[in-house]
């Protein structure tokens, strides 16, 4: 016998997008039950955690989850730059404290959270409209029904792929990282490393905690490339390559291994009572494949949306709609620019980077920040395209804008 329950609105999957949703929905009045399949919220770690104070200030995340981050350095083969700054305007998340503070914020406004529930099938009324999920819990069969189902399943997309929606993403990135304690670090410097030996299509990183923890990844682009992550980040750390030199002795604490969408915004991401939001729906800055900001700004959008939907008794796709103009209106145009820089990064040679790190080292760090997060405001752009005292620097801007 399955156990059948029967809420306003199902959230399935328990990270940054869902919790969010989940909230937002209950504090506009609805009952929500929010499915996760982990045996806890953030059991497994799949991000760097990298995002910005503004965005955390604007969430309300709290102090004591995340570490400041003041100056960013960027190494290729033979070039090293450093762009400093007096104040922190990034951030590295303890991931799980931050998506633990998510979910119990959603708890707190009444979500009833399903943990160790995975969600394997969807039921559809006679016009093939989703009216419910199904899965297994921790007691067996479980059902849900609901009049809106946001699928917050992240990278994996649960329901929208069970639906017949979508397909598997094509173009994505796949990280390896693992959290270590080490004997030096700077704790306000996050490092970027860039070349073919670090990584033939993305990067790596090493992003610092504090208290002499950092992460240190790689990424890699797929289909691009198809370098394993892991085995790379073995090899870089075996080697002790650039800058993990200077961490001294690495004492490993935590693997993480994740994937993220990279085929732009190519999804719908409304159907009649169903939305898509986060990785699920592919909202992720391309360049720096950060998603974070996105899931929790555009989860709290699907939720309310669907609140207002559900009390106004219409949960149809032109109901829903309002949550798709609205992140399209904040970042499509961003993500495609940002889109355009990403091709140009994935071409670079070692050499190409060695001169690239002298472009990027022309800005100011608060152009640095925008460039990175993909802010890339119009009226910004003209006047870095148009004023910038450095001709290289006015290209980069320039194929931001699409001139060439
Ligand atoms: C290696 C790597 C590094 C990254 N670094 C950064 C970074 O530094 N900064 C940044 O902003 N972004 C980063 N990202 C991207 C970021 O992690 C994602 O954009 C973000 O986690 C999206 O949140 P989400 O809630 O949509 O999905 P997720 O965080 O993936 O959450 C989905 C949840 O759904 C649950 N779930 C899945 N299927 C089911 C099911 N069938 N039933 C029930 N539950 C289910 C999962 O267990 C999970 O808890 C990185 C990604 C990777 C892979």
């Amino acid at each position: 016998m399955s156990e059948e329950n029967q809420y306003d609105l199902v959230v399935v999957g328990g990270g940054p997008a869902g919790s969010s949703a989940a909230w937002a929905a209950a504090k506009n009045g609805i009952k929500v039950a929010l499915i996760e399949k982990e045996g806890s919220i953030a059991e497994t770690v799949r991000t760097s955690g990298v995002t910005w104070i503004q965005s955390i200030k604007e969430f309300g995340i709290p102090e004591n989850c995340y570490n400041p981050i003041k100056n960013f350095t960027f190494c290729s083969p033979n070039n090293e730059i450093t762009i400093k700054d007096s104040v922190p305007r990034a951030a590295v998340l303890d991931v799980r404290k931050t998506y633990r503070w998510l979910a119990r914020e959603a708890e707190n406004a009444g979500v009833d959270i399903f943990i160790k529930t995975s969600i394997n099938g969807v039921i559809k009324n006679d016009n093939g409209d989703i009216i419910g999920v199904s899965g297994v819990g921790p007691k067996g069969e479980i059902t849900f029904h609901s009049k809106i189902i946001i699928d917050a399943s992240g990278f994996s997309s649960t329901i929208c792929k069970t639906m017949g929606f979508v397909t598997q993403w094509e173009r994505f990135g796949a990280g390896a990282e693992w959290e270590v304690k080490v004997e030096n670090v700077d704790s306000e410097t996050w490092w970027l490393m860039v070349g073919k030996q670090y990584s033939p299509a993305g990067y790596a990183w090493i992003f610092p905690l504090g208290n002499n923890m950092v992460r240190i990844g790689v990424g890699v682009g797929k289909p691009e490339s198809d370098v394993d992550p892991t085995q790379r980040l073995k090899e870089i750390m075996d080697a002790k390559l650039g800058p993990i030199k200077k961490l001294g002795r690495i004492t490993p604490i935590e693997f993480h291994y994740g994937l993220i969408p990279n085929d732009g915004l190519s999804r719908k991401t409304v159907f009649n009572n169903l939305i898509l939001v986060g990785d699920s729906a592919g909202q992720a800055n391309p360049l720096v494949l950060e998603g974070i900001r996105y899931a929790i700004k555009y989860g709290r959008v699907a939720g309310k949306v669907s609140a207002d939907a559900i009390k106004s008794g219409n949960t149809n796709r032109d109901a829903l709609l309002p949550y798709e103009n609205n992140w399209k209106k904040d970042i499509e145009s961003k993500i495609k620019s940002a889109g355009k820089v990403q091709d140009r990064w994935i071409g670079l040679s070692d050499e190409d980077w060695d001169k690239e790190l002298d472009i990027i080292s022309e800005l100011k760090s608060e152009e640095f920040i925008d460039f990175i997060k993909a802010e890339f405001g119009l009226s910004n752009m003209i006047k870095l395209a148009t004023h910038h005292p450095k001709l290289a620097v006015r290209q980069l801007f320039n194929l931001v804008k699409g001139k060439n």
